[in-house]
């Protein structure tokens, strides 16, 4: 978990090659489908380049997708999911199906200017400023009640300030995760 421009790609990537596990991105699995003019990627367009979420059965319907050609071992990383209670819901449900279950939460935070800074000078489509702000908004609103929900499910939460030296934080990451 983090706001829009917080690093997960990066630190999820250097995460899952270290543990030899896929990584799943909604972001880049929905662009990926947008690039394509999928019917999938027509529908997601709007809300994407608003900067609202696409809706929660579209994204579990990819994430459910994506896991269906995965082996349960040795398990996988997701990036950018869930962002909603129903989507938790959801994974719980696709988990429960598989005999697996969630290990932990990275939740990474990163104050709202640095994120400004990084974002205005990444250059991605949605990353124009008024997209930004609202991704930003979305995830404020969305974020607590999402970790409430996991916090009361007992899943392990490791909170990382994303900010700093990349392998610094990667190895903080490893260290709170017992790696
Ligand atoms: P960011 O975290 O920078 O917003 P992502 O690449 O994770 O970037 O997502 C880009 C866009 O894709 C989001 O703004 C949203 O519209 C959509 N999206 C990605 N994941 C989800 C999700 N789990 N639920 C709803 N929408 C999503």
């Amino acid at each position: 978990m983090g706001p829009p421009g917080a690093g997960k790609g990066t630190q999820g990537e250097l995460l899952a090659r270290r543990l030899g596990i896929p990584r799943y991105s909604t972001g880049d699995i929905l662009r990926q489908a947008l690039r394509e003019g999928t019917p999938m990627g027509l529908e997601a367009k709007r809300n994407m380049h608003a900067g609202e979420l696409v809706p929660d059965d579209v994204i579990l319907g990819i994430v459910g997708e994506a896991l269906e050609h995965e082996d349960s071992e040795p398990g996988f990383l997701l990036d950018g999911f869930p962002r909603t209670v129903a989507q938790a819901e959801g994974l719980s449900r696709l988990l429960s199906d598989r005999g697996q279950q969630l290990d932990a939460i990275v939740d990474m935070s990163v104050p709202d200017e640095e994120i400004m800074k990084r974002l205005s000078t990444r250059g991605r489509k949605d990353d124009l400023l008024e997209t930004i702000k609202r991704r930003l908004e979305v995830y404020g609103a969305k974020k607590q009640p999402l970790l409430d929900w996991y916090a009361n499910s007992g899943v392990r939460i490791v909170s990382v300030m994303g900010v700093g030296d990349i392998d610094e934080i990667q190895a903080y990451i490893l260290d709170c995760l017992s790696l």
